[in-house]
């Protein structure tokens, strides 16, 4: 089953304390779809500039992603910079350009318009909505965020989360969202803005599922060095909605392994700048990690 994956499509230039990458392959679909494509096909919705470099759009035909969706346009491809401190939790944003981005209306294909699973990547949340409009009753949406659109487009992102199946943050944005401290209040009151399954991201210390089954948590994979955690969140979400497709059957049946998933193939991520590593895994290495989680959560 294919997976349709709208975010953004993006040049990154990123520094840590170690070294400075200018002009990465980035982007929130960048992340998701290439994570989502080790287990299931997916089309990508995004737009470039001429910047584009070629070797990019290889890289995802490599990954055998359908560009249909992705336009490629006179201008300047997006693009974000950002500095880690040495607690690489700890980043700052430098430079937004949206570039091609702000003109970006996708229209999508009929073929596109029935993909069953829908991921809803970090981008403006009216981007978001105008995908979902465009949907024939997919099987599957979720969607992911960031503290910007929390800040500057609340109400439509409080209309998306009335559409969605899935809703996935991290822990500091949840506490913005509902203004609650303690996690669980705070889960409690985002299942009553809409999703019935809310996935809180806690970085190094892994993420935390509700759903009308209860609660799972699980880890992070444990790295001992981490390069560049761009495009972690990203990935998670990409691997975990990858994997629901691939099983095809109920979501509660297998929500939780996706999860599992995502956090290993989201470990790959962290393990280089960009989408270097993300970009050169093998199957073996990811189901080796997953046996690792599962073996370091068994009691
Ligand atoms: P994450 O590390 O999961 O927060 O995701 C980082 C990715 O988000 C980078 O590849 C950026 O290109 C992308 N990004 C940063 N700011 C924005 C934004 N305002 N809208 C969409 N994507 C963004």
């Amino acid at each position: 089953m294919s997976i349709l994956v709208v975010g953004s499509t993006a040049l990154d230039s990123i520094k840590t304390p170690q070294a400075a990458n200018p002009r990465l392959l980035g982007g929130s679909a960048s992340h998701a779809g290439v994570a989502a494509s080790y287990f299931a096909p997916v089309k990508l919705v995004g737009i470039v500039g001429e910047d584009f470099p070629k070797r990019y759009l290889n890289l995802y035909r490599r990954h055998g992603i359908d560009l249909e969706g992705l336009q490629i346009v006179p201008g300047k491809t997006f693009h974000w910079a950002g500095e880690y401190e040495v607690n690489m939790n700890n980043r700052r944003t430098l430079r937004t350009e949206l570039g091609v981005f702000e003109n970006f209306s996708p229209r999508l294909s009929k073929a596109h318009q029935e993909t069953p699973y829908v991921l809803l990547a970090n981008i403006a949340p009216a981007l978001q909505h105008h995908v979902l409009d465009q949907m024939r009753r997919p099987t599957f949406v979720i969607a992911d965020t960031m503290d910007l659109w929390l800040n500057i487009a609340l109400a439509d992102l409080l209309r998306l989360l009335r559409r969605i199946d899935a809703f996935v943050l991290n822990d500091s944005e949840a506490r913005l969202l509902t203004k609650e401290d303690n996690l669980l209040a705070a889960i409690r009151q985002i299942h009553r803005l809409g999703p019935k399954y809310v996935i809180v991201k806690k970085g190094e210390h892994g993420s935390v599922l509700s759903s009308p089954a209860g609660l799972f948590l699980a880890p992070a994979f444990p790295l001992r060095k981490v390069v560049d955690p761009t495009g972690a969140g990203d990935s998670f979400v990409g691997g975990l909605l990858g994997y629901l497709a691939s099983q095809n059957g109920s979501i509660d049946a297998h929500l939780r392994r996706a999860i599992i998933h995502g956090s290993a193939v989201a470990s790959f991520c962290c393990e280089g700048f960009g989408l270097t590593r993300l970009a050169r895994i093998t199957h073996r290495e990811i189901e080796d990690r997953v046996k690792h989680l599962e073996a370091l959560v068994r009691f």
